[in-house]
């Protein structure tokens, strides 16, 4: 049977989407600021497609100017390197995420890190890592963001806990061991080449997973009564009809439900957040830029 609270992604996102649009209407009241995003997409990538939309869309939803950059997938990258100087120049532009992944002629370290770190509402810049591995204010990558969020709401505080991040991204994996680390959780970040990886994770209080392997961790990984965080999102054929796909997590839901503590579903977990996050790490920045309060 289920035991597992389920944490709805969903729902929160949609609460912080309504706390940053409040928030954006005061600056538009008050000193008359539009907080602007601008995303970078370059190629055809379906997935990234996708994203770019909801994107925009959810950025004018929260009040925000949202601007849209669709390159050809064979834009070279002195082109690319031009558009992030402009972007970096333009005082209406307070956010720039550029769509990953790039294409091969382009080297991603190079745009990313051309990027102004005020701006770099990904967090994916060299100097915004730094500052978040020396427990600086940084601009944190929006998805191990979301999950922080859920977990202190979950949890209250997370001092002492021990967490297991299985996977070890620049995008992912790292930044939540840096953020787990910083609220005092004793980590633990796992990957490929972790031995007996089935009792690193049932050491867990917390379990993150961003592997990217469809239903990998199973029940019998999960502590009793752990909070489990599933970060995949992974389309695999539907088991009933063929010509159809669904979305599963890296973690086996029902397996980890019946053991777990608390869980976040996919789709409706992690996802959302991902992009209330992006929205908050815009206004963030904005305020950072006007010399403004930031927000709470
Ligand atoms: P990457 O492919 O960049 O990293 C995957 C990590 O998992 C690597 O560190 C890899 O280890 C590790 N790994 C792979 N296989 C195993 C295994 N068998 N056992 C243990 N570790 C393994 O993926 P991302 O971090 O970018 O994304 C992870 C997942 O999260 C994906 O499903 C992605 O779609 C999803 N995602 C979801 C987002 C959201 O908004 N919800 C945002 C970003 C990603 P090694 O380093 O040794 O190769």
């Amino acid at each position: 049977g289920m035991a597992a609270e389920i944490i709805d992604g969903k729902a929160f996102a949609a609460e912080v989407r309504e706390r940053v649009a409040e928030q954006v209407a005061a600056l538009k009241a008050g000193p008359g600021i539009v907080p602007g995003l601008a995303v970078v997409l370059v190629g055809e990538d379906p997935a990234s497609q996708v994203y770019v939309k909801n994107k925009g869309i959810q950025t004018v939803a929260a009040g925000m100017a949202s601007f849209e950059h669709k390159l050809d997938a064979a834009t070279p990258e002195a082109e690319i390197l031009a558009l992030v100087a402009r972007l970096n120049a333009d005082p209406s532009v307070h956010g720039i995420l550029v769509q990953l992944p790039l294409p091969d002629h382009v080297d991603s370290a190079k745009v990313i890190n051309a990027i102004d770190p005020a701006k770099d509402v990904d967090g994916f810049h060299i100097s915004n890592v730094g500052l978040l591995g020396t427990g600086q204010k940084a601009l944190v990558p929006c998805t191990p963001l979301g999950c922080l969020m859920m977990l202190r709401d979950h949890h209250g505080s997370l001092a002492g806990l021990e967490a297991v991040v299985v996977g070890r991204s620049n995008i992912v994996g790292k930044p939540m061991a840096q953020l787990l680390l910083g609220d005092s959780c004793t980590v633990t970040l796992a990957h490929s080449r972790t031995r007996d990886l089935a009792a690193v994770c049932r050491r867990a209080d917390i379990l993150v997973a961003a592997v990217g392997r469809p239903e990998m961790i199973l029940g019998d990984w999960v502590k009793p009564g752990a909070t489990v965080i599933d970060v995949g999102i992974n389309r695999v054929p539907h088991p009933e009809d063929p010509s159809k796909t669904r979305l599963v997590g890296d973690c086996h839901f029902d397996s980890c439900a019946a053991v777990a503590g608390a869980i976040t579903p996919v789709p409706g977990g992690v996802g959302p957040m991902t992009i209330a996050c992006l929205l908050a790490n815009t206004l963030t920045a904005c305020c950072r830029a006007n010399g403004l309060p930031e927000p709470a």
